[in-house]
């Protein structure tokens, strides 16, 4: 049995009365919804049974009261996006790219997300004052090769809107690429309509888009159809996924996810190591869970569904690969995929 609902549930009362969360908890989930901002579609509820306490997709959407515990190594900002904004809306940590934050609202709420302090409904949009002079930034800065809307989750804007965004950056000479990182496929899939498609087609650029998903249940068939919609219209999709303690922390669950996502025609692109967000430690695992993971799926499942596991660097220094690593330290010998070792005439000449 799924939890079936026909409105966005936002408060505690709402989760309670949909049979997500025990009324006996209601005071408690209210203080953690007025902290960090709750939203949960109906697509989302849908995937949900509430029977399981253990649902790996309740445990991402649905409050939990640890999330008012703060851990000491936590911050607000845990990947230092404040640290290299030169305007309002932009992060620019990478030479030829730059984030560009259109909105601070989502379809849903992600209980781990990095960027929870920020995000929530009514946080607003980017300015028209603002929009403008993140444009004159861009144009002005001839290295920046790629923007990569994120936000918030870009579209959530109506796609009337991202045209006339998109048109503006799209005029800019220097800038070839467009990246979109969004959950909208998972979190309400029939707004990835075919004028949400047109918007992202843009003549002589390149537009790629990256879901964040995290659980093979989140690829529902209305999902699935979502995602073909943009492929089939020639936009190629990447995937992330964040490393997350009771969600997706075995090799069976990362194999059938990874695998799904390659049978969708989306490439697994990076797997996140869980950040340091507040409130957030239940849902973080050790590197070397993560590094256990990746070594069980190199070899054993298609090169094709092998993502990237990266740290983001506290302070705002950047993402960097965490492995594991295959070659020794000394360059002598290299490790196959089932764990023997091989020399290697690692000489120069
Ligand atoms: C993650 C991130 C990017 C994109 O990095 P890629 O490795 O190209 O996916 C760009 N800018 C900032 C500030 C980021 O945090
Ligand atoms: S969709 Fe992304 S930005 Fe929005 S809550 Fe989830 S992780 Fe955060």
């Amino acid at each position: 049995m799924t939890a079936i609902t026909e409105k966005i549930l936002r408060n505690a009362t709402e989760l309670v009365e949909a049979g997500l969360a025990e009324r006996g908890r209601l005071a408690t989930l209210e203080q953690v919804a007025s902290r960090y901002a709750v939203a949960i579609t109906p697509a989302i509820a849908d995937l949900i049974d509430p029977s399981d306490p253990d649902d790996p997709v309740a445990r991402q959407f649905v409050p939990d009261t640890r999330e008012l515990a703060r851990h000491e190594d936590e911050r607000a900002d845990p990947i230092g996006d404040g640290a290299c904004s030169p305007v309002e809306g932009i992060v620019h940590r990478y030479p030829d790219r730059v984030l560009l934050k259109l909105v601070n609202a989502c379809a849903v709420y992600c209980r781990f997300c990095f960027r929870r302090e920020m995000v929530g409904p009514g946080r607003g949009a980017l300015s028209a004052k603002a929009f403008a002079a993140a444009l004159a930034y861009i144009r002005a800065t001839p290295q920046i090769w790629e923007v990569i809307l994120t936000g918030g989750d870009p579209l959530v804007l109506a796609p009337r809107r991202l045209t006339a965004v998109l048109a503006e950056l799209a005029a800019i000479d220097h800038v070839k690429i467009f990246r979109v990182h969004t959950r909208m496929p998972v979190a309400a899939p029939e707004r990835i309509s075919p004028a949400l498609v047109r918007a992202l087609r843009l003549p002589g650029k390149a537009s790629y888009v990256v879901l964040h998903v995290n659980h093979p249940r989140e690829l529902s068939a209305k999902t699935r159809a979502a995602c073909a919609r943009l492929v089939d219209a020639g936009i190629p999709m990447l995937s992330q996924t964040v490393l997350l303690r009771g969600v997706n922390d075995d090799a069976a669950t990362m194999s059938a996810l990874f695998r799904a996502l390659v049978e969708c025609r989306i490439k697994p692109y990076y797997l996140h190591h869980a950040d340091l967000a507040p409130g957030t430690a239940h849902f973080r695992t050790s590197i070397a869970d993560g590094q256990a993971l990746m070594r069980a799926l190199h070899g054993r499942v298609s090169g094709l569904c092998q993502p990237a596991y990266v740290l983001d660097i506290p302070g705002g220094f950047g993402k960097s690969p965490i492995g594991p690593n295959y070659l020794s330290d000394d360059g002598a010998t290299i490790e196959d995929f089932n764990g023997r070792r091989h020399c290697y005439p690692n000489s120069s000449p």
